[in-house]
């Protein structure tokens, strides 16, 4: 026989033994005690039998019925389970308060045809009525019947055969409670289609008056009853079978028929199997049911994963004497069950995700943005997870609190995600930019190495394309499918503007390089045509001319030929630089700028070349030559020898004179035909209205062309200073004096000789 219940301290139930341990619930769960008190433990019971898990595949069953009746003995026999009952010693009252265990027979009792009980049967032993303990309590009666009512879809009545017809009797007084009791709940509940099958047992069934006639005899009672009670407004033509079904069972006497009470109550045990309603047949006699006991409509609707809570919400309410509100209650429960549940779900989802946003933060603190591999994977799997497991644990509940909460749900992951997405492309931005520019000058330099004949255009194209592309697979692997926000259209174009503006900034560059190379090519060109104009100056004789005259044209048109060669250097480096440039798409502002750039800085070339030709040192020395190859050199260009007879003197004062004229041609930049500054101005141009400041930033000004530089074209084409001019001219005539006294002596010389 089974062993006594785990003693109760009054209301503590915490305080009794280890309550995770499955050895504390050999007989089940209290789930009420004798001081009424709620077991908080009936949460942890059904997680131990693995009840909870299992959403609406669960039945509940009641029992009721007088005072040591069998009750017990009836849920053990059919169920497996060990309620404790009493012993046939003592006959003292055992169950206090209310039981609760699960079926254990559920996999040993099928029959042939592979039917058998329903899945998760959950059994409450009900503290029996009217017992001697009790006496004329009604109100844990009350109490119990109500929280039976709330919660079981079937009432088992336990009922001795001679108390069949015992109108007055304890069981008659039971029902009447069932009865108004679940008229109460009516109340409040109208909308829900609230049925229960009450679930007659019989007990020490003899067999003598047939099972059909106790049945109707036992209806016609309970219509009676039913007759009998006052109904709420509303209510008052009601029947009984419209709120319950009726079924019927005979069992023998346990200890004078063991064997068959045994072999009965494994038939009766089958009939607690899943069923539906069968129209056919005849509700009013107990027929309606195809298959096992449990309708659907019986059904409380609560999922086993808030049963508990639930359980112990309509629990307190009962036991305050407060009106019991199931569709209140459900909705209480749903609000608590789903914050619940979406907090379980937000773990797992906090699990996939917080890695990456750790890590995204960290990446953006350290300015180093990153694209996260593996992102969009994980944001779809961890969202999709959520809200399917969210949706399958709390859509059981009350459907409005439900949506609300998978509102708040989608919200909650959503702006996270969001941020992620957000976070991600910001990076595929960021990255990508720096890669583009980085591609597209290890290009350039790839395409220099190789001889420079590179298409920079073609660079561009073909990086900004690979750039795109990549941005493109970025954002789309992050993409969560079905969300409002996973649009980066916006995005991508953005990308692709600034895209264009490092292009932009990247061929200005390139521009830059390739005018460097074209000054280069002015510089190396001006340097050897302008020397060779300079160094002829050192010959008087140089261009050939009229020595008649004494003055030398090639000389008066010095100027000219420079100012010419430089016209035409540059004018043939522009063409280069047009070509070039426009083969890498660059725009006519950008080229207007290239090309005025490029003039001023060639003026800047052969000014500096003009410079270095004309220090001091350099200029005494050509116009020593000059008046050499004048005074020692005859018109045919033979070397004098000088004799006594020779006016050495005259030719030395007209080379002299003839070479000092080049001081002042030499000191001032002028045309001959005009005897102006050449058109410097006019020839470089105004500035293109698409310079950028950067673009003036580093070009020295120019006099007369920069008018606000205060500097005139007159100033700008003075090489040589007054001063300048006169030590110049006194220097020259002592070297050219000294030339003189030399050819003097060696005619002197030669006379002697
Ligand atoms: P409960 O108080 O209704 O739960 O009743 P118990 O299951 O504790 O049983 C009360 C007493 O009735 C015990 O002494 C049982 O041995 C006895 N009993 C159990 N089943 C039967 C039965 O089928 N017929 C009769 N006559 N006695 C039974
Ligand atoms: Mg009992």
């Amino acid at each position: 026989s089974p062993t006594a219940p785990p003693i109760m301290a009054n209301g503590h139930f915490a305080a009794v033994g280890d309550q995770s341990d499955p050895a504390a619930y050999e007989h089940g769960v209290q789930v009420i005690d004798e001081n009424k008190e709620f077991n908080p433990n009936l949460s942890k019971y059904l997680s131990l039998e693995d009840v909870t898990p299992a959403g609406f595949n669960y039945h509940l069953i009641s029992v009721f019925g007088s005072q040591s009746t069998g009750k017990s003995t009836l849920l053990n026999h059919l169920f497996g389970t060990q309620f404790s009952v009493m012993s046939e010693r003592e006959r003292r009252q055992t169950t206090k308060g209310i039981w609760l265990s699960k079926n254990k027979k559920q996999a040993e009792n099928s029959e042939a045809d592979g039917s058998r009980m329903a899945d998760n049967i959950l059994v409450m032993d009900v503290e029996g009525t009217d017992g001697r303990e009790r006496g004329e309590d009604q109100d844990f009666e009350r109490k119990s019947a109500l929280f039976a009512l709330a919660t079981s879809e079937v009432l088992i009545v336990n009922i001795w055969e001679h108390q069949v017809g015992l109108y007055q009797g304890a069981n008659m007084g039971l029902l009447k409670t069932v009865f108004e009791v679940n008229l109460q709940l009516f109340l409040k509940d109208k909308h829900t289609t609230h049925r229960s099958l009450l679930f007659f047992v019989i007990r020490d069934f003899v067999g003598t008056t047939p099972l059909k006639n106790l049945q109707n005899t036992l209806l016609e009672d309970l219509s009676r009853l039913w007759a009998s009670i006052s109904k709420p407004a509303g209510l008052e033509n009601s029947t009984i079978h419209d709120y319950f079904d009726f079924q019927f069972y005979g069992l023998p006497h346990k200890a004078y028929q063991p064997d068959q009470f045994v072999a009965e109550s494994n038939k009766l045990g089958l009939r607690f199997r899943d069923g539906h309603r069968d129209p056919k047949r005849d509700a009013l006699k107990g027929e309606f049911s195809e298959g096992g006991v449990f309708l659907p409509e019986y059904h409380r609707r609560i999922p086993a994963d808030g049963f508990s809570h639930y359980a112990e919400g309509i629990w307190d309410q009962i036991v305050n004497n407060k009106d019991l509100d199931l569709p209140t209650q459900q909705e209480l429960l749903a609000q608590f069950r789903c914050d619940e549940i979406l907090r379980e779900v937000m773990i797992g989802f906090d699990e996939a995700i917080t890695a990456f946003e750790d890590k995204q933060t960290e990446a953006v603190r350290l300015g180093a943005p990153e694209v996260l591999g593996g992102l969009g994977v994980a944001m779809r799997a961890a969202r999709s997870k959520a809200l399917k497991n969210f949706e399958t644990e709390a859509s059981r509940y009350h459907k409005g609190v439900y949506q609300r909460k998978r509102a708040e749900l989608e919200g909650k992951t959503d702006t996270r995600l969001k941020a992620l997405f957000h976070g991600q492309l910001s990076a595929a931005h960021k990255s990508g930019i720096r890669d583009f520019s980085d591609s597209v000058s290890a290009a350039v330099k790839t395409g220099q190495k190789k001889g420079g004949n590179y298409d920079f255009a073609e660079i561009v194209n073909h990086e900004t394309k690979t750039s795109l592309e990549k941005f493109d697979e970025v954002a789309r692997s992050t993409v969560v499918e079905g969300t409002s926000w996973s649009d980066y259209k916006q995005e991508l174009a953005l990308y692709e503007k600034e895209l264009a503006e490092v292009s932009a900034r990247l061929r200005r560059d390139e521009m830059r390089r390739l005018a460097s190379r074209v000054e280069r090519w002015v510089q190396s060109r001006l340097g050897e045509s302008v020397g060779l104009e300079f160094n002829a100056l050192g010959s008087g004789r140089a261009g050939g001319g009229a020595p008649e005259n004494g003055e030398k044209p090639s000389e008066k048109t010095f100027w000219d030929r420079v100012w010419n060669l430089f016209v035409e250097t540059v004018l043939d480096a522009e063409r280069r630089f047009t070509d070039r440039a426009s083969s890498f798409d660059a725009s006519l502002e950008e080229v207007d700028v290239g090309l005025w750039r490029l003039r001023r800085k060639s003026w800047g070339v052969l000014r500096a070349k003009i410079e270095e030709e004309m220090t001091e040192g350099n200029l005494l020395l050509k116009l020593r030559e000059n008046f050499e190859d004048k005074f020692r050199y005859d018109e045919e260009g033979v070397p004098r020898i000088w004799r006594p007879t020779d006016d050495i003197e005259g030719i030395y004062t007209r080379a002299r004179e003839s070479t000092l004229t080049l001081i002042p041609l030499l000191s001032r930049f002028r045309l001959a035909e005009t005897s102006a500054p050449p058109p410097l101005d006019r020839w470089v141009g105004h500035t293109p209205s698409s310079a950028t400041p950067a673009d003036e930033e580093d070009l020295p000004p120019i006099g007369g062309v920069d008018e606000d530089e205060g500097k005139s074209l007159e100033e700008e084409m003075t090489i040589l200073g007054d001063a300048k001019r006169q030590d110049l001219t006194v220097r020259f005539k002592k070297a050219a004096d000294g030339v003189y006294v030399e050819a003097k002596r060696s005619a002197i010389g030669g006379m002697t000789q």
